[in-house]
């Protein structure tokens, strides 16, 4: 275990308690060159972890309170994510969390190197199970590019094998135009898409401040991986989507329906904005999928592009997956959280967020405060200066940037805020940032305002 052995065992519990992670190990056999591991700034505190024992993985289980899905081979925490195949005991791991979570999904993320049909097979016996695969190019010579993979064939191999032995699963593509040119993330989605892919998510890589210049781009390429999106989607039988999304407003619209899902049964398409789930009104494209999956048979009224209103009834179970897929926007718990928070607070009062996200909050704010409560709240983007580069995102904001967004409001002759609300995703569950920087220095910083996490 690099690091505090103290520290390393309280991100394991914070990831298993709050997000259903099972981390196995930190080890891959490939090195992306878009690998987050690699670009972080000095004075990043993330671990490494060796390949976890079975009595770590008890342990780990053992700390999740039923959850729906089990998460292996994605970092959310501090502990970097290796490629969960390296690990000699993995599919003995995940019979553990077969035994003691039956129903719970087992996601397994994998770069599919290391994915052989008798691994296929074998997680194939422990369904519920969905693979995410980084496939990232369907071409050999541009997969060893992008991700130093000595052997490429066996990854493209590994999605027939998926879809032979029906385990379901998504593809994920990080476009890199700038260095394999604009075929290949589109020849990747395809080759997803034949193999019975059911989600395929394209995605615009970050760069840091670190990056080397090779892997640095333009933002517009933000706006023509959107274009590339708009044209390929609608021959494909999967969603395509990209990630982050650009949003501007909080309609539920579809951005595809899962091949043979209740959704598609019920003739969802790609496009359709989905107005009402069993009669009540949804307020965005998160509530419209949180609503659909806890009903049983839903009613869902939507509005079709060229058609109009229409209903139309999804034979499902609760808790099942609808089958559409919409964009994350926002989540309304929170957001009502923090609407209480601003409506009964002190004033000024300054709502941070990510630029991503910015103009997502600004709407939906807008929606459940009246003006009168919204009279000296500011909403601020703050940006990801530690990082740099095209982060843009809330989870990579340190306690510097939140100091530096302050700074910028004094400068611009703003009062100082008597109530700050912050996003949690930066903060650890002892609400330190990623540097190891308490969340309580913001609050120090303006004196007597208050600093509550949404
Ligand atoms: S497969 Fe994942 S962990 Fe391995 S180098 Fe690529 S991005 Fe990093």
């Amino acid at each position: 275990m690099t690091g505090p052995d103290g520290a390393v065992q309280a991100a394991i519990e914070w990831g298993a308690r709050r997000y259903g992670v099972l981390p196995v190990t930190s080890v891959c056999d490939v090195r992306c060159v878009f690998c987050s591991n690699r670009q972080n700034p000095p004075g990043v505190r993330t671990y490494q972890l060796p390949p976890t024992t079975v009595e770590q993985t008890v342990r780990t289980l053992g700390l999740m309170d039923d959850p729906q899905r089990i998460v292996v081979g994605e970092s959310v925490t501090r502990i970097d994510e290796g490629e969960p195949f390296t690990h000699p005991a993995l599919l003995d791991l995940l019979a553990l969390a077969r035994e003691r979570f039956p129903e719970a999904v087992l996601q397994v993320t994998t770069n599919g190197s290391l994915l052989t049909r008798e691994r296929v097979r074998a997680l194939a016996k422990l369904s519920p199970v969905e693979v995410i695969l980084s496939l990232n190019s369907a071409h050999s010579t541009n997969r060893r590019r992008l991700m130093g993979d000595p052997r490429p064939q066996r990854a493209l191999a590994a999605a027939d094998y998926l879809a032979e032995e029906g385990v379901p699963f998504q593809g994920s593509v990080v476009a890199m135009p700038h260095l394999v040119g604009w075929d290949d993330p589109a020849r990747a989605a395809l080759f997803l898409d034949e193999r019975g892919a059911r989600l395929i998510r394209l995605f615009m890589p970050g760069f840091t401040r670190q990056a080397p210049s090779e892997l640095r781009f333009p933002l517009s390429l933000w706006d023509d991986l959107g274009r590339l999106v708009g044209q390929l989607a609608p021959s494909l039988r999967a969603p395509l989507l990209l990630e982050p999304p650009r949003l501007t407003d909080l309609d539920a619209r579809l951005e595809g329906v899962v091949p043979d899902s209740p959704a598609a049964r019920a003739g969802l398409r790609r496009g359709d904005v989905v107005k009402a789930v069993d009669g009540e009104e949804v307020f965005c494209r998160f509530d419209a999928h949180v609503s659909a999956t806890e009903a049983g048979p839903a009613e869902i009224e939507l509005e079709r592009p060229g058609v109009g209103r229409l209903k139309v009834v999804l034979d499902k179970r609760p808790d099942e997956r609808p089958g559409f897929v919409a964009h994350y926007d926002i989540n309304p718990t929170r957001l009502h959280r923090a609407a209480g928070l601003l409506h009964d607070g002190p004033r000024p009062a300054l709502v941070f967020t990510s630029k991503l996200a910015e103009t997502v909050v600004r709407l939906a704010l807008e929606r459940v405060l009246e003006p009168a409560a919204r009279e000296g709240v500011r909403v601020v983007a703050v940006e990801d200066g530690f990082f740099g580069g095209s982060i843009m995102t809330a989870g990579l904001a340190v306690v510097q940037d939140y100091l530096d967004a302050l700074a910028r409001e004094e400068k611009g002759g703003r009062p100082a805020p008597r109530l700050i609300l912050i996003p949690w995703e930066p903060w650890d569950q002892e609400r330190r940032d990623l540097t190891g920087r308490s969340v309580d220095e913001v609050a120090a910083a303006v004196g007597r305002a208050a600093v509550e996490m949404v």
